[in-house]
């Protein structure tokens, strides 16, 4: 039957295909595609810990019979009983098998993935005590992957051969059945933090929905950059959608399609064409200088998060990188016992060199690391226990200048990138006049220890972002000691208004277009101008056709967004006339519906 399921639609486009739900089971599990020749290595993973485990049950069961009656209760006995049967029934084994063999899933994803399979089926049952075996089930998984830990191959996830599903539904037939070979995967998930968003950038999915998060939470930004059709906040998406459905995900409209019929799937998959087709037309602007008609040069940047993005900023057109996030170089690096081991200055170097070689001459602005809030090192999300308010918590320049040392390694190695090629570094979430001091003189201190060593180094630009009321109202004293500001909208919008950018029950209020919003951003251009400082943004306001006009009517030439932002803002400021914008954009800054000012 064919249901719909809203959300907030947080990059464009129509994505078809089958579902492949990520659970969040109670223990973390690595969800990675395995290599076909890997696959019966991976039975084996399973297998393996399904003996030690079986082994296990037969040892507790032989010391409860020891015990005697009146130590245990019987029940345990019983339970113990379960559990073994459980865990060699066919249908977890068998389900196992087929995500591994058919779906190239690794095992703790198999096994995962299954077990929210039957645990539905348990919660659909009449009867009460067979209901509540859900639980002796999840135990069971849960000792599985418990054995399993530390017996996996490599993280790295590796594309899957993208082959056609055997669906274990008859009722579920393949809908665009004929070419045989393709299936598009659609992913879906409860939550996805932004280090499991980077594992999945390398892999084929067509389109994720998460049931959670906001429009410009970091998952939202790197599902974005993945150039993909993405809905968040669908609140109960992961438990509507089984495994396997058919899904269309519509990402211009927030909308998610299960089970489509056959007329759905007709219109969705004429408006997919017809978005390929717009593409290919503004892919004809991209050698085009970005230049408004009356003359104006336009600096049209490209918001990455690892070096190997510079590729798809170049093909797009970028003339620079204007916010390389580089928490992502320090993100998802657990290994098997759970310790997180931070990118040392070495391969921090190379990967900021290799990001300044591959935008080929044209600038890069490195931002130093922003963790902390929604974007955890560990990839687990932050415990709202541990940290009451993270997003006002230990992050960005404030976690670096808690950790010194970290931050001198990162500084170091930025400073000898630079001697590459032409590289600004750019410092995120200041607010105070002695964060800024300690961090220039860390950033002296890091050169001193170079010069030290001997170690060749370059020039860089400092920039600062604007992303704090407090920063956008101090601006006099951030301009004595930057030669350049950055407004990351994002969070601007998200401290100005007091709303969560993560938390999509709030989601409605997060209004790029609020009154005092604009005139923070409207004021930092304008003095930054004065001054003769540079100044962009590079929040998400920055790739958002909507905004296009009315920033280039404030003064703003340079826009920092994401690749696939910059032929559709390029298009908006071919036809723009800055003469003619400033006087609007003046009139829609002194209104008090600037989003119906913009509109009419
Ligand atoms: C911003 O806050 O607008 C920004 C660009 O930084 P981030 O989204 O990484 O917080
Ligand atoms: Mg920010």
């Amino acid at each position: 039957m064919t249901f719909a399921v809203h959300g907030l639609p947080v990059a464009r486009g129509i994505a078809i295909g089958r579902a492949v739900l990520v659970v969040s089971s109670r223990i973390d599990v690595a969800h990675y595609f395995i290599k076909p020749e890997e696959i019966e290595t991976e039975i084996d993973r399973v297998r393996t810990a399904r003996n030690a485990v079986a082994d296990e049950l037969i040892k507790l069961q032989a010391n409860v019979a020891q015990m005697g009656p009146n130590d245990t209760p019987h029940e345990l006995s019983a339970l113990l009983e379960v559990h073994q049967m459980l865990l060699q029934d066919e249908v977890l084994t068998g389900g196992v098998k087929h995500w591994i063999t058919e779906r190239l899933y690794n095992a703790e994803w198999a096994l995962t993935t299954q077990l929210e399979i039957i645990a539905r089926q348990f919660d659909e049952m009449e009867d009460e005590y067979l209901r509540e075996r859900k639980a002796d089930l999840e135990q069971v998984v849960e000792r599985l992957l418990h054995r399993m830990k530390g017996t996996a191959a490599v993280l790295a996830p590796s594309p899957p051969r993208r082959k056609r599903a055997t669906s274990q539904d008859d009722e579920n037939d393949d809908p665009t059945a004929g070419d045989g070979i393709d299936v598009p995967l659609v992913l879906i998930a409860h939550d996805l933090s932004p280090a499991d968003m980077l594992q999945f950038k390398k892999s084929v999915f067509a389109g994720f929905v998460t049931d959670v998060g906001g429009r410009t939470s970091h998952t939202a930004i790197v599902a974005r950059s993945m150039d993909i059709p993405a809905v968040v906040g669908a609140r109960t998406a992961s438990q509507l959608v089984r495994q396997d459905d058919w899904v269309i995900i519509d990402g211009d409209a927030g909308v998610v399609i299960v089970d489509p019929s056959p007329i759905i799937l007709a219109e969705y998959g004429f408006k997919q064409r017809q978005g390929d087709l717009e593409r290919g037309r503004l892919a004809r602007l991209r050698h085009k200088p970005a230049v408004t008609l009356d003359g104006q040069r336009v600096e049209l940047l490209a918001n990455i998060e690892m070096p190997e993005d510079t590729l798809g900023a170049v093909k797009a057109g970028a003339v620079g990188v204007g916010l390389f996030r580089s928490e992502f170089l320090f993100m998802g690096r657990e290994s098997t016992t759970g310790q997180t081991r931070l990118p040392d200055e070495e391969e921090q170097y190379q990967a900021y060199k290799r990001a300044v070689e591959g935008m080929q001459g044209m600038p890069v602005t490195i931002r130093t690391i922003d963790v902390g809030a929604d974007k955890p090192l560990d990839g687990k999300s932050v415990n709202k226990q541990e940290h009451l308010n993270p997003a006002l918590g230990l992050r960005a320049i404030r976690w670096s200048l808690a950790d010194p040392a970290m931050f001198l390694t990162q500084l170091r190695a930025i400073l000898r990138a630079a001697a590459h090629g032409e590289i600004h570094l750019l410092i995120p979430m200041l607010a105070h006049a002695s964060e800024i001091r300690q961090t220039l003189s860390l950033i002296d201190f890091a050169r001193t220890e170079l010069d030290n060593r001997g170690a060749v180094h370059g020039q860089v630009k400092l920039g600062a972002m604007i992303e704090i009321p407090a920063a956008a109202l101090t601006l006099h004293i951030f301009l004595k000691h930057f030669d350049f500001l950055s407004i990351g909208t994002n969070d601007l919008i998200q401290y100005t208004l007091a709303i969560d950018r993560a938390d999509e029950s709030v989601a409605h209020l997060y209004d790029p277009a609020h009154p005092a919003v604009l005139r923070l951003v409207a004021d930092t251009i304008a003095e930054c101008r004065r001054q003769g400082k540079g100044v962009a943004v590079c929040g998400e306001m920055a790739g958002d056709v909507a905004f296009t006009r009315l920033l280039l009517g404030l003064g703003l030439r340079s826009f920092s967004m994401h690749p696939s932002r910059i032929l559709a803002v390029k298009q908006e400021v071919l036809r723009a006339d800055t003469g003619k914008l400033e006087a609007w954009a003046k009139s829609v800054l002194e209104s008090d519906d600037p989003a119906a000012a913009m509109a009419g």
